[in-house]
């Protein structure tokens, strides 16, 4: 029981990782396609918000929920990132932290 537990609960993990690179690229190819390769590589710059981890003790724990606990996956800059993604000089960086808290939210369930 406690066996197969971890380990579903280690496929979900690799899952979310997995979908933190894949759904910027599928954003990315859907609405941003004539300069995908820039784009991408904005929406990949937006996984340095994880930094804010670095604050919490320990670093990284897979279990423990990040919106709400590390400063930039709080409520007001998750306001911030979905105001962004409406401006078209931040629209891409927007969009990529959108879709980060909505996966680190998912996580959460
Ligand atoms: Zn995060």
């Amino acid at each position: 029981m406690i066996h197969a537990f971890h380990v579903r609960h280690r496929s979900i993990h690799i899952l979310h990782i997995a979908l933190h690179f894949l759904l910027p690229a599928l954003a990315v190819q859907l609405f941003f396609k004539p300069e995908w390769k820039l784009s991408y590589l904005l929406m990949m710059s937006t996984m340095l918000v994880d930094l804010d981890h670095l604050f919490a003790n320990p670093i990284y724990d897979a279990g423990r929920c990040s919106i709400g606990f590390h400063p930039l996956h709080t409520y007001i800059p998750i306001g911030i990132y979905v105001v962004m993604s409406f401006i078209p000089y931040t629209r891409l960086i927007g969009i990529g932290l959108v879709i980060h808290m909505a996966l680190d939210a998912a996580a959460c369930l």
